[in-house]
């Protein structure tokens, strides 16, 4: 893949000596940088020239988060309260945005934040964390810092996933998974992580991947990523994510599924997600603009309770039932869920809905409590 190169670094002056900062300064000397004292002009003065997606992919701010870092995935809850089984997952807001451009990224629909940020007070991040996990230990915490953002795509200049995998690795009651569509784990491999990260790749077919996942590595550079972390004693996970029905598409899937399990020990994979194309109205028609030879907004999407465009339910109970059944054949004891659907498809696919919240996170994380 290409790597990433910003055309710009601004850094906001309540985080220019920090570690963070000064890796990416370190990694990219050529860059020019801008010290500002807050970013809050920038982004405002940046929005009323009408942000681009391209213009937030060439400027690389480093800011200070002045919020909490951690909040509950938005998944288990759809617009309008539509309540789709949840499966306990917090997420790190570390950074937004993304430099690679897949069609389907909902960030474009989402984020009006016309820079790619990282939030480089990660001392601040590790703190609250670490109170967070200390206010009840028997409680079992899954987090991840993959939402509005790759949780690998600027590693090689950041270097977070340093002291991220470092802090998880001395906590007993928690998991950190850091997703990512990169094979940008250089920087992972000789770390102490007493299984405490679990590094995990979306996947989708190569001809998805060449036509709708730009600037992402190909599948297998990502596969040959997943198995040097597994040589590295890492769990690894898989997210089947969007699935995308096309024909031909259950042959591109068992095959991705055996590819995995060819070069991936199943025990040494954690857990599997799925969860089939969906998207906003408001994302098809910024998905048609962008990408017009993307066939994702042509399928057919009927809009859900929750608006979003989705097949229509037997289609994904269908999609669900086949990944299952490919998986059991090579993998029968890793776990599997679904992501962002109601408990009436969790029924049609595995029989039965799991009791509750912690119950769900429980059976993902069995190989890891
Ligand atoms: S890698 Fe993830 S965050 Fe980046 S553009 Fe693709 S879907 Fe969006």
């Amino acid at each position: 893949m290409k790597l990433y190169r910003p055309q710009k670094i601004f850094i906001e002056s309540a985080v220019a000596e920090s570690q963070i900062t000064s890796n990416v300064v370190q990694s990219l000397p050529d860059v020019p940088v801008e010290i500002i004292s807050s970013s809050q002009p920038l982004l405002e003065s940046a929005r009323e020239q009408a942000p681009t997606l391209s213009r937030a992919k060439k400027y690389l701010l480093l800011a200070e988060h002045r919020g909490r870092f951690l909040k509950h995935c938005p998944g288990g809850k759809g617009r309008l309260g539509i309540q789709n089984v949840c499966c306990n997952y917090l997420v790190i807001n570390y950074a937004t945005n993304c430099h690679m451009d897949c069609s389907y990224c909902y960030l474009q629909s989402y984020l009006n934040f016309p820079y790619l940020t990282v939030y480089a007070n990660h001392l601040d991040l590790i703190t609250e964390l670490e109170s967070a996990f200390s206010v009840d230990r028997s409680r079992f915490f899954r987090v991840g810092t993959g939402e509005l953002a790759d949780s690998l795509a600027l590693d090689l200049f950041t270097r977070y996933s340093v002291p991220l995998v470092e802090f998880f690795a001395s906590q007993a009651n928690a998991v950190l998974e850091l997703k990512t569509k990169t094979d940008l784990v250089t920087n992972l491999l000789g770390l102490r992580h007493e299984r405490h990260t679990v590094l995990a790749w979306s996947v989708n077919p190569p001809r998805l991947q060449k036509t709708d996942e730009h600037k992402t590595a190909a599948i297998p550079d990502r596969l040959t990523a997943a198995r040097k972390c597994v040589d590295a004693g890492y769990q690894v996970a898989f997210h089947f994510d969007p699935i995308v029905q096309y024909a031909g598409w259950e042959t591109d899937y068992h095959r991705l599924v055996d590819q995995i399990f060819d070069l991936i020990p199943a025990a040494s994979v954690a857990w599997i997600s799925l969860g089939a194309l969906r998207m906003t109205g408001a994302l098809k028609q910024v998905i048609r603009r962008r990408f017009p030879k993307s066939p994702l907004p042509f399928g057919e999407l009927v809009p859900g309770e929750d608006g979003k465009l989705r097949y229509f339910k037997p289609v994904r109970v269908e999609i669900y039932q086949s990944m299952k059944k490919w998986i059991g054949l090579r993998a029968p004891a890793v776990p599997v869920y679904l992501c962002m659907e109601k408990p009436d498809v969790w029924t049609k696919v595995f029989g039965e809905v799991p009791a509750d919240e912690p119950a769900l996170q429980d059976a993902i994380c069995a190989c890891l409590q």
